[in-house]
């Protein structure tokens, strides 16, 4: 297989230095690597700017949607409602797991192409006063909009609701404040921008709520409340955790601090996304989402011109050394190109030097 920039969402491009740590085989028993586990949930509420008092970190084994469901699951009671609300498809799987589920449930939904409105969100919470819950995305990866976190938090505390937050594509790369927040569950997961491989997922839990839960989940394996008492006595996770993915994930996580933090990172990301955009728009291919709501995460471009071939262009730029990704989109033609992972200025401007050879070539 050709090696290549990921220009994903995740799984993404790692460094060197995270994949080497892949070649060792380590013990789950093994004192060394417990500690490894209880080092990554220390490092993870430092960069939520959590505090250990208030908040806890679990760790649970699968991808990004094991770790929404395992909150949905675990914090739902049978008198609780929760709102969803959905401008993108990761906002609608969190409407499907509360359905599987059968948690009662509510969708509060939105324009693809435009952020909810707190009005409307108090609206219809003081209409519903059954309503407890409030869950949401941060920045939906369908079209790279980044959704309005602060102004929600703030209502959640007004009315207190429990905010649940997916923050799958956006923790790490784009600085949260949980604690100041407020946010009671942030999901996350290994393969994003924390950089590291695909495995597992975490969830930053206020400890008030989730002490709340036990006995409360409906599945033994993404039973939150269970995984954090077992984990939280030494580090040890409840059945086999990915190992390699652990200590990758490890390592990455150092290699956060080292670049300076979210703050840096989110710099990077948030540079190397405008010259993307300024450099497709100036060879006519547009962003889907506005200049004020897009994330610094991933952008959706509209389709050029009638009869652009996505896998003819897709594979042109593999051969070139870059992975691009398909739209989500099913009423328009578009495609995504991520700027997360091991991505800097460099490799924008050899993959926009590329794309623009492309569209001279086949116009
Ligand atoms: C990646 C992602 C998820 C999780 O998807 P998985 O395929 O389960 O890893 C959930 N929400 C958002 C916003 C994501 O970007």
């Amino acid at each position: 297989m050709k090696v290549c920039k990921l220009l994903t969402p995740g799984p993404l491009t790692t460094s060197e230095t995270v994949k080497a740590q892949m070649l060792i085989d380590r013990c789950t028993w093994d004192e060394e690597y417990k500690s490894m586990t209880q080092k990554i949930r220390h490092q993870l509420l430092k960069v939520a700017k959590a505090s250990e008092e208030l908040y806890t970190v679990i760790l649970m084994q699968g991808s990004g949607t094991f770790g929404v469901e395992a909150v949905l699951g675990t914090e739902l009671k049978s008198e609780d409602k929760c709102l969803i609300v959905i401008n993108g498809a990761y906002g609608k799987r969190m409407a499907k797991i509360a359905e599987c589920l059968g948690i009662n449930y509510d969708v509060y939904k939105v324009n693809y192409k435009t952020i909810p409105d707190v009005e409307n969100i108090r609206n219809i919470i003081q209409r519903d006063k059954q309503i407890s819950h409030i869950a949401m995305v941060h920045c939906e990866t369908t079209t790279g909009i980044l959704n309005p976190i602060e102004e929600i938090a703030g209502l959640c505390k007004e009315y207190r609701k429990t905010f649940i937050l997916d923050a799958m594509s956006s923790f790490g790369g784009v600085p949260i404040d949980v604690e100041n927040l407020g946010i009671d569950y942030l999901v996350s997961s290994a393969n994003k921008c924390i950089q590291g491989v695909p495995g597992f997922s975490f969830v930053i839990a206020k400890k008030e709520k989730l002490s709340a839960c036990k006995g409360n989940s409906k599945s033994l394996s993404l039973d939150l409340y269970d995984q954090w008492k077992n984990m939280e006595k030494d580090g040890k996770w409840r059945f086999t955790s990915p190992t390699h993915a652990v200590a990758a994930f490890s390592m990455a996580l150092d290699e956060l601090e080292r670049e300076g933090g979210v703050q840096k990172r989110y710099e990077r990301y948030k540079k190397n996304n405008k010259l993307l955009r300024k450099r497709l728009e100036d060879i006519g291919i547009n962003a889907y989402i506005c200049k004020e709501f897009q994330s610094p995460i991933i952008t959706t471009f509209l389709f050029p011109y009638k009869g652009f071939d996505f896998e003819k262009f897709y594979n042109y730029i593999k051969e070139r050394g870059f992975i691009l990704y398909p739209g989500k989109l099913t009423y328009e033609d578009t495609f995504r190109i991520g700027n997360i992972g091991e991505v800097y200025e460099k490799d924008i401007k050899k993959l926009c030097d590329i794309i623009q050879e492309y569209i001279r070539r086949s116009r």
